[in-house]
């Protein structure tokens, strides 16, 4: 039996993907190891910004689908003394809810529906991507034009495939933070509701921060969890959150809902989201915010540049990583270039120690709306750099003012080179090997 395309994985990616494919008449197949009633059940913050929404022409959630409205993130100093707050409208969102929905919509547009099914990997015949082979009570072989591996860090497609393809790049722990959550329901109220709270903390959240994201719309709810470096011994999220925020007084009495906790990708793109009759999108393309952690809205993202890949390759009839390449050059422009940015600036956060970081927040050195705007583009406009080199500089922090300039000039200088992402496969090398240098003399710099 042959598709045009199936998607592996029904997660955020997935059902946004199936959702843009059916926008625009291209009817997929999308294969989940979950049944109908638990799609887009994984561990999350649920937090996404409104902005995504509105950008990619998705629909806002609603009714049971939405359990939060937010208005903005205070960030919180290692003594919790200081904060900045930065504006910005965002959503609590019920997943399972959204992901029915978005799937709902395109099954009534012709996508069908595939769960209880474990995809094994992929058929690759000729160099391309052919099918994968499924397993539900025995082995199956399904045949598309297109195969999209959006199963999230399982990467149940792609992993398979031959490492030459710049599509199998693999994570390294250095650049992945691991994370946990539980949703709670408190007995006292809950203050400002609608500003999610995040808290930078090194002896608590090493390498990742621990957060408290209140439910606005569903009286005493919140999500609370905590993520750290993965690649750092001993340091496990489940222990730092109940040993560090669960032992505070207003957790007491609480009552667990959910529990869970997951690998979450904190780095630049995956250098290539497609192949031969292959792409990826979503947590498997490592999509994922480096800073921040969040991924819902770039696996979005991901999955608008590879619908309309996909409609371009189908309709010339030929799936080949070059026909499907325009993918890529939207991704980076879109998002991937941020990211490769941002990259840096996780690296360069995660060696401030807590006292760095609470001089950054009770100094004022960047407001509310300037880390809006840094996390928005990925760059320090003109004006911040100068005042936040200019306060630096006044308040004698010799040191880290020649790491921030560092930061500033680098960070502008990769994604200049993301915008300047190859308009065909044969030139990914040169661009990785530039891509490469560049961020080893950044490293070399703030060694
Ligand atoms: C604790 C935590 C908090 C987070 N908080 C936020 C947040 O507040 N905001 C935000 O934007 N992001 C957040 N993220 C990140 C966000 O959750 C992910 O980036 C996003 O959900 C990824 O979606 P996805 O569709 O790529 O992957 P997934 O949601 O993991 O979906 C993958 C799907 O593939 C299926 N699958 C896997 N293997 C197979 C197989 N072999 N066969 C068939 N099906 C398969 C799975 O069942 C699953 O349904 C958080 C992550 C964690 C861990």
């Amino acid at each position: 039996m042959g598709y045009d395309v199936v998607v592996v994985g029904a997660g955020f990616a997935g059902s946004s993907l199936a959702y843009f494919l059916s926008m625009a008449g291209v009817k997929a197949l999308v294969i989940d190891v979950r049944g109908w009633d638990d799609v887009g059940d994984r561990p999350c913050g649920d937090a996404i910004g409104k902005h995504h929404f509105d950008e990619l022409g998705m629909p806002y959630p609603k009714g049971e689908e939405l359990e939060g409205l937010v208005r903005g993130i205070a960030v919180y100093s290692p003594s919790e003394e200081f904060r900045v707050i930065v504006g910005g409208e965002g959503f609590e969102v019920n997943s399972v809810k959204y992901v029915q929905r978005l799937l709902s919509e395109a099954i009534s547009r012709g996508c069908e529906f595939l769960g209880g099914t474990h995809v094994r990997g992929p058929i690759v015949k000729d160099g391309y991507v052919v099918g994968v082979r499924v397993w539900s009570g025995g082995v199956k072989e399904l045949n598309a034009k297109v195969v999209v591996d959006a199963s999230g860090n399982a990467r149940s497609v792609v992993r398979f495939l031959p490492k030459s393809w710049p599509i199998t790049e693999e994570l390294d722990f250095v650049d992945a933070n691991v994370a946990y959550r539980e949703v709670r329901v408190l007995e006292g109220e809950v203050e400002e509701p609608e500003i999610l709270r995040i808290y930078v903390n090194n002896d608590v959240a090493p390498g990742g921060y621990w957060w408290f994201f209140p439910y606005s719309l569903m009286r005493g709810y919140v999500n609370v969890g905590l993520g750290v470096r993965a690649d750092l011994k001993g340091v496990h999220p489940r222990e730092q959150l109940y040993k560090y925020v669960l032992s505070r007084p207003e957790f007491r009495g609480s009552k667990v809902v959910k529990a869970g906790g997951a690998l979450v990708p904190t780095r630049k793109p995956l250098t290539s989201l497609v192949w031969n009759g292959i792409a990826v999108i979503g947590d498997a393309a490592y999509v994922v915010n480096p800073v921040h952690g969040g991924g819902k809205g770039s696996s979005m993202i991901s999955a608008k540049c590879v619908s309309e890949a996909i409609v371009n390759a189908l309709s010339i009839g030929d799936t080949s990583a070059t026909n499907l390449w325009g993918a890529n050059v939207c991704y980076m422009r879109r998002y991937g270039c941020k990211q490769g940015a941002l990259d840096l600036l996780r690296y360069f956060l995660q060696k401030l120690s807590n006292d760095d970081l609470e001089f950054v927040i009770s100094k004022g050195l960047v407001s509310g709306d300037e880390l809006n705007e840094i996390a928005r583009r990925g760059r320090f406009e003109v004006g911040v750099i100068d005042k936040i080199l200019k306060l630096a500089s006044l308040l004698t922090r010799p040191s880290l003012l020649l790491k921030l300039r560092t930061l500033v000039k680098y960070m502008d200088l990769i994604k200049e080179h993301y915008m300047n992402y190859p308009s065909r496969p044969e030139d990914l090398s040169v661009w990785v090997n530039e891509l490469n240098n560049m961020i080893k003399s950044y490293h070399n710099m703030l060694k």
